[in-house]
């Protein structure tokens, strides 16, 4: 017979047990936009997952009050929350809120508020619209989004992998030169000279000696949303007498050299010294493969590849001229361009002698970082900070409304004062409604 004891702690065991398994998914606020039409302001708080919400009007200052429960802001949100404001809109506050968020509108005038929860579709997640509307008829004028917004200048992101690392030395070279060591010191270079420029950022798969396996690589890029990956290698060949530099892009047709497969090899086992074989990726491997996309990725890894070696001849002597293409493991990100540098041979004595050189190990780095730099410079992919500071950015018309002042409407534009009054030839800070402002461009 069971004890009252028992009894209770089964009935606790099993208030535990259901604690645990009832799992609460949060939602992000992803993105929060905002139209302004027709004497009516809409935000649309574009969420994760679906949750629940409610709204209410509190006067004196005249505000809203949005709650969103279990959710929590990006950070696009988060970094340009300021951005936010309509005519009536003059900015948006947040706060957390037990597990939720807590969103306080500022208003310009008092306002009706409803909300519609809008479901998922194929273009956007859940969505929660609120509406502020206040009666006067005005034409359309700004749509803003945050998340727009935020990658409008984010920076190309270059993951930098230095093979091996840790139990796995990699190539042991003549004057007992380590692949691991040369590698990481050209690879904490090589970040360094592209943190160096505005717009560009590192990240690192090891920063440190450790082991890493190849596929844990490749996740460090994603994660970072990379958009390449350059893995550094300082390999060693059968014959002594193989020297040069070269870079290889990943190989689809299976067609490669000699060294091409030999290099593979070295570097595909290196996940075996960890004690896991490859066998179980192939599926993965072969989805990949199918991919069509990983060709336009191959074609951007040549093109990049042909730019760093462009670099590189001016220091190193080069094994080829031109990008080689194996079936590098760590290469095979169907999403991110991916090179792999192979510094030299540690295998022949005048390469192990120069990269055992930190002086010529940072004159490489400086080449790649050179090389890398130089591509991206001139092909910037839209949404990022290059690409923003090439294009000439258009003024924009601000009509001056109800409640306006010039140092909002600055603050609003993120311009400063003095140049917005610059701009529109004002002797002072005196505007009326109905005004145009010329707002110039960033
Ligand atoms: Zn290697």
């Amino acid at each position: 017979m069971q004890t009252k004891f028992q009894t209770l702690l089964s009935i606790f065991l099993f208030w535990m047990a259901s604690m645990l398994s009832m799992e609460v998914v949060a939602s992000e606020v992803r993105d929060i936009r905002v139209a302004q039409q027709d004497g009516i302001t809409r935000l649309v708080f574009e969420l994760s997952e679906k949750s629940t919400h409610r709204v209410f009007p509190l006067s004196n200052p005249d505000r809203v009050v949005v709650d969103i429960s279990d959710a929590h802001l990006s950070n696009a949100v988060v970094n340009n929350l300021s951005a936010l404001s309509s005519d009536v809109l003059m900015r948006v506050r947040y706060a957390k809120r037990n597990d939720g968020v807590r969103f306080v509108l500022d208003l310009a005038q008092a306002a009706r508020a409803k909300s519609t929860e809008l479901a998922a579709n194929q273009t956007y997640g859940p969505r929660i619209m609120v509406e502020l509307e206040y009666g006067e008829k005005k034409p359309a004028t700004i749509v803003k989004s945050l998340a727009n917004l935020s990658q409008e200048k984010r920076d190309i992101v270059i993951a930098i992998d230095p093979g091996h690392g840790g139990k796995d030395p990699g190539a042991l070279g003549q004057y007992k030169v380590r692949e691991k060591d040369i590698v990481l010191s050209i690879g904490k270079e090589l970040a360094r000279r592209i943190n160096e420029v505005e717009g560009f950022k590192a990240v690192m798969t090891r920063s440190t000696d450790v082991f890493l396996k190849l596929r844990d690589r490749s996740r460090v890029a994603r994660e970072a949303n990379a958009d390449l990956m350059i893995s550094v290698h300082a390999d060693a060949f059968t014959k002594p007498s193989a020297r040069g530099a070269s870079v290889w892009a990943l190989s689809l047709s299976g067609k490669t050299s000699e060294m091409g497969r030999w290099l593979a090899q070295q570097e595909n086992a290196a996940d075996l010294v960890g004690g896991i074989s490859l066998d179980d990726k192939d599926q993965l491997l072969a989805e990949v493969l199918l991919d069509m996309s990983m060709n336009s990725t191959i074609q951007m890894s040549l093109n990049i590849g042909q730019s760093v070696l462009g670099e590189m001849k001016n220091v190193a002597k080069l094994h080829k001229n031109t990008v080689q293409q194996a079936g590098f493991v760590v290469l095979k990100s169907p999403d991110i361009p991916s090179i792999l540098v192979e510094t030299g041979f540690v295998s022949n004595k005048t390469e192990a002698k120069n990269l055992s050189s930190r002086t010529y190990r940072v004159k490489l780095a400086a080449a790649i970082a050179e090389g890398v730099i130089d591509y991206y410079t001139k092909n910037a992919p839209e949404g990022t900070l290059v690409a923003w500071k090439q294009k000439k950015h258009s003024d924009y018309i601000y009509t001056v409304s109800k409640g306006d002042t010039l140092s909002k409407i600055a603050r609003r534009n993120q311009v400063s004062l003095g140049v917005l009054r610059k701009a529109n030839n004002l002797k002072n800070d005196v505007i009326w409604v109905g005004q145009k402002l010329v707002i110039p461009a960033g």
